[in-house]
């Protein structure tokens, strides 16, 4: 079984450059993966953490005694996870699961813990909280790993960060102990806190090229047909196109685009507003709700002009380019519910 990194499709010039750090033993204590959602900076992240973890990388294991005497002994590259021993396969994140179980391996991530796990009295709603960081990082960055061969932070959205919790983690980012790493991911690295930025070093990834995300999508069971289309629309985000292609979310965006409709014909502003809570998902997933809503102005824009009515068609072409508009701004350094927000007051007005 091949390790993680070596399985990621897709992003050959950062899998190299963490491939070259592995094989002279000089992997960055602090990274930042940035690039959009969906490219595989995540699994990038887990990769690296199992290469760094694994028990055999680099090793050479005696081959066991065979039928016809000894077998020849195995060597492990420097540059990969084995993928097979204990630490490698406790890298992995399960089905369903958003925390692996290996105890050198923490992921920090807003939301993703209890408040009482993480000392707190009130869920973490706003942003990755200093008490998440002080529970989790420096009760344990302190001490070498645990068991394995390095200690990984993960930081899922790292611009999430509350000011106190990256001025907490400043220090260990300065001085982290032996061994020990971080690797930031975000798609908006320039709401880093500068401090933060200039103790890490950047690794981007790019958007997927759409033939890439097909073949995945083929891999994961999509008719060839269905991997294209998908693609197509995918702006080179694997999770994009995957949301695109569930029915489940269907049924979301369908509700979406019925709820934003309904919130703009209302003569109070609030309905507008709640919709605005909406930037508060993933940005893969806002971004798919937003094209759905464009979609709905585009065909309402098609059937006003077949219908005569020149007025409707123009407003509803107006309103799907505010809305696509709005889309890309999702992928610059916009705060996503201030995009959403200021969208539904443009499409009111
Ligand atoms: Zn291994």
């Amino acid at each position: 079984m091949p390790g993680l990194l070596d399985t990621l499709l897709g992003q050959e010039p950062a899998v190299a450059t963490l491939r070259r750090a592995l094989a002279v033993d000089k992997v960055h204590h602090a990274y930042v993966f940035d690039g959009p959602d969906g490219v595989g900076k995540e699994m990038a992240a887990f990769g690296l953490a199992q290469a760094l973890l694994c028990e055999r990388r680099g090793t050479t294991v005696e081959g066991a005694r065979g039928l016809f005497g000894p077998e020849p002994p195995t060597v492990f590259p420097t540059t990969e996870a084995c993928g097979t021993c204990s630490a490698c396969t406790r890298s992995l994140l399960r089905p369903g699961e958003k925390r692996p179980v290996h105890p050198d391996l923490v992921v920090l991530e807003r939301g993703l813990y209890e408040a009482s796990q993480i000392g707190r009295r009130t869920p973490e709603t706003q942003d990755i909280s200093v008490d998440q960081v002080r529970t989790l990082v420096l009760a344990r960055a302190a001490f070498g790993p645990h068991e394995g061969r390095a200690k990984v932070f993960i930081i899922r959205r790292a611009e999430e960060l509350g000011i106190s919790a990256a001025n907490a983690l400043l220090k260990t980012l300065e001085e982290p102990g032996n061994r020990v790493h971080f690797l930031l991911l975000s798609s908006v690295p320039d709401r880093l806190l500068p401090t933060i930025r200039s103790r890490t070093q950047r690794l981007r990834f790019a958007p997927l090229p759409a033939a890439t995300v097909a073949l995945i999508l083929e891999k994961e069971g999509k008719s060839k047909e269905d991997a294209l289309r998908l693609s197509a629309r995918s702006e080179g985000s694997l999770a994009r196109a995957r949301q695109l292609g569930d029915p489940a979310a269907t049924a979301t965006r369908d509700e979406f685009v019925a709820r934003a409709r309904d919130a703009l014909r209302q003569n109070s502003i609030l309905p507008a507003l709640a919709i605005a809570e909406e930037g508060k998902k993933e940005k893969a997933e806002l971004a798919v709700l937003l094209d759905a809503l464009a979609i709905a102005f585009a065909e309402e824009g098609r059937s006003a002009a077949l219908a005569g009515e020149g007025d409707a068609a123009d407003r509803a072409s107006v309103c799907f380019s505010r809305v696509l508009r709005a889309t890309r701004e999702l992928d610059r350094n916009a705060s996503p519910q201030l995009t959403v927000e200021a969208l539904f007051l443009e499409l009111r007005g």
